[in-house]
């Protein structure tokens, strides 16, 4: 066994401290990852909190990663000792179902081992995540990423990136779309970087008037502060798609106002708390509104290139794992440019190996 250490959730109300625990030497399809940067997703945070319900503790949280291989096992074909690799939210799943065989392991028919706050395929054995010095993982849950992309700001295109990524493309992101953004947070400033690189003009819609500057150097054309009840008179009907990032409670009734006939709202976003939708929002004018999980392996692959391709990263600042609380704090006040990520060699040399 590999003795880790890593920072966790002893329980909901607790704030993470430093914690190890042991996992398994890596098998012959699996590889051993030295961590080096974790984004901090705002999922960590509801599920740190048990904010979803049925959250397993001690919880090391952490689902973009980024490090180096370490050790590979012997049937191992995709990567190499020394390979910068990433490991996003899922790391196994039965890849036999059909969902698996259409490259949409996170609906896996069998039920995905999530990177933290899940079990293995066994059922007992609990997954943590890239709060921690390393991680084993199946080789087919591990992703190449680019020579390129700088690894930290890479880190969170393995959620952030993959989630905005992923309904741009089902909903055929294209030129000239009109695509409105909801929530300049870590997803929402992705959002804004892949639409711009697709085409669209983009639309930032926003609790926050101090980041109009941001949502416009990120390449959007319009910035709209969603407090304000003008905004949804002036933009009744305007969007041809919606991608909403907002991770707390909000009228969608409101948003759908905003999309022209047969236009798409995709909430990303996963208050805690569910949220009435008038029948009259959709009926009127064969709107559709619909969700999106992260995407499959294939297509987080397709998305890093891609990113390499067009020079896409996300902005982000750098902590010490020492301020992961804090940073919690600062991201529920709206306080990040856009992204915190965890520099693992601030755990120190405390891995035993
Ligand atoms: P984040 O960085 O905290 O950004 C969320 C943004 O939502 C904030 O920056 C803020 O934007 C807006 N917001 C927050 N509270 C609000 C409120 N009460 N009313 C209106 N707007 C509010 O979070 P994130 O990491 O981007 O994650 C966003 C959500 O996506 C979370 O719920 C997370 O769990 C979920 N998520 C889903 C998936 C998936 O597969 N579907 C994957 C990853 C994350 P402004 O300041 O611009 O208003
Ligand atoms: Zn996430
Ligand atoms: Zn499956």
């Amino acid at each position: 066994m590999l003795k880790t250490s890593a920072y966790a959730a002893a329980a909901a109300g607790k704030p993470l401290a430093p914690y190890s625990f042991e996992q398994r030497e890596p098998g012959p399809h699996d590889v051993l990852i030295d961590i080096l940067y974790c984004g901090v997703c705002h999922s960590d945070i509801h599920q740190a909190r048990d904010e979803w319900g049925g959250s397993i503790y001690p919880m090391v949280p952490g689902h973009e990663i980024i490090g180096r291989v370490r050790q590979v096992g012997q049937h191992v074909k995709k990567l190499k000792v020394g390979d910068m690799a990433g490991v996003g939210c899922m790391v196994d799943a039965c890849r036999d179902c059909s969902s698996c065989r259409q490259d949409l392991e996170q609906f896996c028919l069998k039920g995905v081992a999530y990177t933290y706050n899940s079990t293995e395929l066994d059922r007992k054995t609990p997954t943590h995540g890239g709060y921690a010095s390393q991680i084993v993982v199946a080789e087919h849950f591990a992703l190449k990423v680019p020579a390129g992309l700088d690894p930290a700001s890479a880190a969170p295109l393995l959620c952030a990136g993959i989630t905005t990524y992923s309904p741009l493309r089902q909903w055929n992101c294209k030129k000239g779309d009109r695509v409105g953004v909801v929530g300049l947070g870590g997803l929402g400033h992705m959002a804004v970087k892949f639409a711009v690189s697709m085409g669209a003009e983009v639309t930032v819609l926003s609790t926050s008037r101090a980041k109009e500057a941001d949502a416009r150097r990120l390449g959007a054309q319009a910035f709209e502060v969603t407090r304000d009840e003008a905004t949804f008179k002036r933009l009744a009907g305007r969007l041809d798609l919606i991608i909403d990032t907002i991770s707390a409670q909000h009228d969608y009734n409101q948003y759908l106002s905003l999309l022209r006939p047969q236009g798409a709202m995709v909430l990303v976003g996963v208050p805690p708390e569910p949220a009435p939708v008038a029948a009259f929002s959709l009926i009127g004018g064969n709107k559709r509104l619909a969700g999106s999980s992260i995407g499959g392996i294939a297509e987080t692959q397709e998305m890093l290139d891609y990113c390499a391709k067009h020079q896409i990263v996300s902005d982000i600042e750098i902590i010490p794992i020492q301020k992961i609380n804090e940073a919690y704090e600062r991201m529920l006040k709206g306080d990040v440019r856009y992204r915190f990520v965890i520099d693992l060699a601030s755990l120190s040399g405390a891995n035993a190996r």
